[in-house]
Parts: C-alpha cells; structure tokens; sequence
C-alpha cells in the first residue's frame, strides 16, 4: 500500500504513457516499439536498458510473427523483472540479518544530499524493531554537519553512536565504532562514511583505508557496502553508481526519493547495468519510509 503510494508518479507516468502508446492498436508495431523506447528512457531506465528491453520485445515479436498489445504488459513486467536484481530477504518485507555474522558491519556510501543519514537512521529503526542491537559509527567527519545530523537519529531512535571531532581521521572513528559494537556485542554496526566525490583515487584511497582498519577488529567486515542514489536525479544517480562501483565493491543499493519522483525507472537501468542487487528504497522522510525492495511488487506498481 505505502509502495503504490510512495510510487505514484512514477507509475502513473510510465503506466499512462504506455497505454497512450498503444491506444487503438491490436498489434505491437514499429511504432508502438518506438514509443515504448520513448517512455522508457523518458522513465530515466536509461538508454543501454531500454534498448535491451526493446530488442528482446521485438525477437518475440519476429518469433510469435504477432504480438497483441494486450498481451505486451505482461511481457514488458516480466522482461523488466528479469533485469531486476534484488537482495534475497526470504521475506518480504524485512531483512534478516546472517546469523553467522556478528556484529554483522554495514558500510554506507553515497554523495552528500542522496539521503544517506536518513537512510541510516531508518535502517537502525528498522533493525532495532528486529530486537537487534545498533550502534552507528560516525565517520562522515568532513563536515560537522554530518555527524549532529546523524547523533539527532541516533537520539531519536535511541541507539549509541561513536564519534570524533569533525576533521578527524574516519578510519579511526570505523575502528572505534567496531571495538565499540563488539564490547557491547552488538548486532549491527551501521558505518557513515563522507561522501566526497572529489577524485577517483582519493575516494577509492579513502575507502580502502577505511576498510583495512575495520577489518582490523572484525575480519570480515565489511558484510555489505551500500550505496545510497537518489532516485529523483536521473542520470545522476547513474554517474554516481559508476563512480563508486570503480572505487569500491559496492554489494547493494538504497535508492531514496522514490515517492518524490516520476524517475522511479532509474532503479531498473542501475539494476541492469551495474548487477547490483537493490536492497532498500527509499519512499519518503518518515522513519517508516524505508523498504526492502521486492522487484516483483516494483514492476507491477508500475503497471496498476
Ligand atoms: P545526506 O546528506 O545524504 O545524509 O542526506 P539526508 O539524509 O540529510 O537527506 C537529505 C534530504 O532528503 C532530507 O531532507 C531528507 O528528509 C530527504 N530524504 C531522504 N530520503 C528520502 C526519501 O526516501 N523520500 C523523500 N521524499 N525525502 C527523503
């Protein structure tokens, strides 16, 4: 309910556009195959995806000879679902945390303004209701700002978090988070990084060392390395994908600003594109507004 909700530009662009498309039309056409490209990078799917989609429609057409339009919904659901990725929850509307990993470290990485502090505090909300135990790390210590951001949802959803002064080495703040969380066996330990896109090297160097420390006090960690997008900016957001799947090994997404936005197709081109399982999305500024991302429930709001 709240995912139609939070999804509504988005389906209402793409699920108007489409039957506009095909109006008056028993058969998938050369023209109808032309406007379905239109709506779909217009929808920011983006243009490799898109061609995708469009080339395996029409084999299906050149196979069957015939395609109603009636029946290119269902195909389109099911060819958008197969180039959707999602994080295998086993449930559907929550998480579960590997046993085996404990404290199980999240990584969260992501440019300033994606949503990334919000995305944290709904994540340790999120888990907490699990009955597990968070502590955050703040480690985003580039600008002052970032941490009180995150210390305000620390309060609020009243968990401990680890801090330094602002400037300080976030390497240093990861590790003391971690000796932290695991002095307190904690559950979770979710990790805010600074999110400086200055250069290439430097984020990668950034990351890397972050990393290496952690691992440090838990081998492993990090279990995931998330990034946050921000589903409204398009293009952006793929740039950003690029950006740091080349400076790090990112294993999941949270793509945020999914209600604000007719651009809710963006999920399916980064998907696609860089084979990253999407994990959460981001439907509003509420502390609930945060879900596990089921790829079948995402390609049908568009289609309701
Ligand atoms: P950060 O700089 O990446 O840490 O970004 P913030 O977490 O501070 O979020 C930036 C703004 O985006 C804030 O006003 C948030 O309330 C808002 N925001 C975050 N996630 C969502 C979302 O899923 N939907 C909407 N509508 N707003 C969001």
């Amino acid at each position: 309910e709240t995912l139609d909700k939070g999804l509504e530009k988005s389906k209402t662009t793409f699920f108007t556009k489409l039957n506009k498309a095909v109006a008056g039309k028993s058969k998938v056409d050369d023209d109808v195959l032309d406007n379905l490209e239109e709506i779909l990078v217009a929808s920011d799917v983006g243009v490799n995806t898109t061609l995708k989609i469009i080339d395996r429609i029409e084999e299906r057409v050149a196979r069957d000879k015939y395609l109603g339009t009636a029946e290119l919904n269902q195909i389109l659901r099911e060819e958008i679902a197969g180039l959707l990725s999602e994080v295998d929850s086993g449930n559907a509307t929550e998480f579960t945390v590997p046993k085996d990993k404990k404290p199980y470290v999240v990584m969260v990485v992501g440019v300033n303004g994606v949503g990334k502090t919000t995305t944290i505090g709904k994540l340790a909300s999120q888990f907490k209701k699990q009955g597990l135990s968070v502590v955050l790390g703040a480690a985003d210590t580039f600008r002052a700002a970032a941490i009180d951001q995150l210390q305000i949802w620390a309060d609020r959803v009243d968990v401990p978090m680890v801090r330094q002064e602002f400037g300080s080495d976030p390497a240093s703040v990861a590790f003391d988070t971690l000796k932290s969380g695991v002095n307190q066996n904690a559950d979770v330990i979710i990790i805010d990084t600074a999110g400086r896109l200055h250069n290439k090297v430097n984020l990668m160097n950034e990351l890397t060392k972050i990393k290496r420390v952690m691992q440090k006090v838990v081998h492993d960690a990090p279990h995931d390395v998330l990034l946050v997008l921000d589903g409204s900016t398009g293009q952006n957001a793929f740039e950003q994908a690029k950006q740091f799947t080349n400076a790090t090994e990112v294993t999941s997404l949270a793509v945020t600003k999914l209600d604000g936005t007719a651009k809710g197709g963006v999920v399916i081109g980064i998907s696609d594109q860089f084979k990253i399982p999407v994990k959460y999305i981001g439907v509003g500024e509420g502390i609930d507004d945060l879900q596990v991302f089921n790829k079948f429930e995402f390609v049908d709001s568009f289609f309701k």
